[in-house]
């Protein structure tokens, strides 16, 4: 048996163009919902995240700006950012990038962004808000493995969740997510006694633990949905071999960039899922589709004063 893959350029594609259609008619009607992206220092890998994320601002039709303050940024500079970009009635989103560089209060930065643009929902009122079943602007990553698993028909009620993983941007908004629908959630992390036999209790598995292909085979049961969130780059050639030993697509990644990227789960598990996630192409899409859904979200809250059950939350 081979696990079903749950297409998450597909469904990014659909949201965003659902994205793009609400954009074109608040547009017309005169609000354009607005971003601005903070990318403090110069950390290769947030580049790229943030690249894409004004990319697909820019496809989608909002409005949308970057900040670059340099690696010597104070946290009283980027504070001043914040509160600017809180004043500006045009900006409907503001992202600060993480991580920022390390001489920076990154806490302070973040508790400065008002919750009212706060579109990637780190915010303390907003994670209060999503913890008392009233959520307002929702962590993209979670939030888009909520959309995957709506749109792909897979039950949640009453279905025993695992999320493996308490991070305040993934493991613990999702855990959160899925109490809200009705699931039945255990929460694992590092400290956990027979990680393998509590995930073997689920019937949807959520990967978040950030380490590349730790959950095996024998972490599955038979038939479970699995959601592989981790992102790993693996450039060591023995390591690359054992995971795909005959992935000749994989392999000619490796030649060609000398890495590729991993999730947290192993290759070998979907031959028992039900259901799989592939890294790239799964989750990853969905946090910017997520983050273009947000700032519209953000938009219409703030400026058309509407009630949160209008949107998909
Ligand atoms: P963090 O490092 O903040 O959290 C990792 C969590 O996993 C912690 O709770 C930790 O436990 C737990 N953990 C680590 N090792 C183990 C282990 N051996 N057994 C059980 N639990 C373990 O990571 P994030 O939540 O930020 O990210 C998780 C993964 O998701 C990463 O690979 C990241 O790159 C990826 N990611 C992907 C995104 C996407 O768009 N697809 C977006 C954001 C993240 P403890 O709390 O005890 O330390």
């Amino acid at each position: 048996m081979s696990a079903i893959v749950l297409d998450g350029n597909r469904i990014a594609t659909e949201i965003r163009m659902e994205v793009a259609e609400e954009v074109r008619s608040l547009s017309a009607a005169g609000l354009k919902p607005g971003l601005a992206v903070i990318l403090a220092g110069n950390n290769p890998a947030s580049e790229v995240y943030v690249r894409g994320k004004v990319k697909s601002s820019k496809e989608v039709g909002l409005y949308s700006e970057k900040h670059t303050p340099g690696h010597e940024v104070t946290t009283e500079e980027l504070l001043e950012l914040v509160s600017d970009l809180n004043r500006r009635d045009e900006i409907d989103g503001v992202l600060v990038q993480l991580p920022l560089p390390p001489q920076v209060d990154s806490k302070r930065v973040l508790l400065a962004v008002d919750p009212a643009k706060d579109v990637d929902g780190f915010h303390p009122l907003n994670v209060g808000l999503l913890s008392t079943q009233r959520p307002r602007l929702v962590p993209c990553t979670p939030l888009g493995v909520m959309e995957m698993l709506r749109r792909s028909g897979v039950e949640i009620a009453g279905q025993n969740a695992v999320v493996v993983g308490r991070s305040d941007i993934v493991g613990k908004p999702m855990a959160m997510l899925l109490i809200n629908a009705n699931a039945t959630v255990t929460v694992c992390h590092s400290k956990t006694r027979d990680l393998a036999g509590v995930c073997r209790r689920a019937d949807l598995l959520v990967a978040a633990l950030g380490r590349a292909a730790m959950v095996r085979r024998d972490f599955v049961r038979t038939g479970a949905t699995v959601i592989d969130v981790g992102i790993n780059r693996v450039s060591d050639a023995e390591a690359f071999h054992r995971l795909f030993p005959n992935n000749p697509q994989r392999e000619e990644t490796f030649r060609t960039k000398g890495s590729v990227l991993v999730g947290d789960v192993h290759p070998e598990v979907a031959e028992v899922a039900g259901r799989i996630t592939p890294v790239p192409g799964g989750v990853g899409p969905l946090t910017i589709a997520m983050l273009m859904s947000n700032t519209v979200r953000a938009a219409k809250l703030r400026r058309l004063n509407r009630a949160p059950e209008l949107s998909r939350a």
